[in-house]
């Protein structure tokens, strides 16, 4: 296992830092992924102060792109790390891995973004046959959910517009036929 580890991590994880993969096993419905997280610190959400203390570890399960047809699911230890800024509302604090989890998500953000890519393309009845058909079936509901979840897009005040600048559809509906001087 040891020769292969890097190997697993590179091809699973290839993105991410302080993640060890410990072993990967696959059933007749599921693969699991036992991996982690070795970073020595983390980051207080409540004030931002770099701890490392460890308060305690646990798992968490985020799941997975699907891979060779199967439901994936990440058994990924976190820790809990001791805030100690006195000022802080936040004794203890759980460790987020970059890419993997984030506060109460249940889904790495490689398949969270798949799934919003999903939604948008295919809104309404559409949208959960497909993630059906790729092997992370979520309702329409939670499409709904995560797309709403993003953030608003920056707000740009048009400069004047005038009937000189405005693009003109081509007679043919083959696209913009360009901007009018
Ligand atoms: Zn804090």
């Amino acid at each position: 296992m040891n020769k292969i580890r890097p190997e697993l991590e590179e091809l699973l994880f290839s993105s991410l830092e302080n993640v060890l993969v410990e072993s990967v096993a696959a059933t007749d419905i599921v693969v699991r992924i036992e991996a982690l997280s070795t970073a020595r610190q983390a980051t207080s959400p409540g004030c931002g102060y770099l701890s490392g203390r460890i308060h305690g570890s646990y798992p968490r399960f985020p799941h997975d792109l699907p891979t060779a047809g199967k439901p994936v699911v990440v058994a990924l230890r976190v820790r809990r790390f001791v805030c100690a800024e006195g000022s802080c509302s936040r004794k203890t604090f759980a460790e987020q891995v970059p890419g993997l989890t984030r506060r109460f998500g249940r889904r790495t953000e490689r398949l969270r973004s798949t799934l919003i890519s999903i939604g948008l393309a295919l809104a309404g009845r559409a949208g959960p046959r497909m993630t059906d058909v790729f092997g992370a079936p979520v309702s329409r509901n939670t499409l709904l959910r995560l797309i709403a979840s993003l953030p608003d897009p920056p707000v740009t005040t048009p400069r004047a517009v005038g009937v000189e600048s405005t693009a003109v559809r081509c007679p043919t509906g083959q696209g913009l036929s360009g901007q009018r001087e």
